[in-house]
């Protein structure tokens, strides 16, 4: 447990740098909760494993994400994402002065028991169920795009019948109603 934690600092203080998310509020709430890592742990601790970061691509939900991937692909059919996020802490809108004991002048803040955003994970263990190619010459796949289009040109034909008959049902039933709306006039 302990080179997992003293590899993932290090690589942490390492991407903190040029990233921007905080190192050390995530590495604390990753070691709190320990005792529900122990796969994770083990699987890096007995193996040739590596972390990588990957900026947020949520627009801002997330921190970012730290993987756990084997040096050897053949080795393991899996990985490890820890997606950092947030999540906010309802204690009340800080009314905080200098007066209250415990202020702290560089968070304006007492920082017990106002709202704020506490650090949170989460560990998704991803499998690789199956990876294949292709079975077959480049020609095959052409046959087969050729059979992809008509079936396309047929699907496509099938939709826009429906939607004719659709069309001809809302004239037929307008039809009706100007019927209707005549007679009621004569
Ligand atoms: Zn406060």
């Amino acid at each position: 447990m302990d080179k997992f934690f003293n590899d993932l600092k290090k690589f942490m203080i390492q991407e903190s740098q040029e990233q921007k998310f905080n190192a050390c509020e995530y590495f604390h709430t990753l070691h709190q909760h320990k005792d529900k890592l122990t796969e994770l742990i083990h699987t890096y601790e007995n193996h040739n494993c590596y972390f990588s970061y990957t900026v947020d691509n949520t627009d801002g939900y997330t921190d970012g994400v730290i993987s756990i991937h084997f040096n050897n692909w053949q080795e393991g059919s899996y990985y490890y994402d820890i997606v950092l996020s947030s999540n906010q802490m309802w204690g009340g809108y800080c009314q905080c002065t200098p007066e209250d004991e415990g202020y702290n002048p560089i968070h304006d803040c007492c920082g017990l028991g106002c709202d704020y955003n506490a650090p949170s994970f989460n560990i998704k263990k991803i499998s690789n169920v199956a990876g294949e190619d292709f079975t077959g010459h480049e020609r095959d796949m052409w046959l087969l795009q050729e059979q992809w289009d008509k079936d396309m040109g047929i699907y496509k034909e099938d939709k826009n019948n429906a939607q004719i008959k659709e069309i001809e049902k809302q004239i037929a039933s307008l039809q009706k109603r100007r019927v209707e709306l005549q007679l009621f006039n004569s």
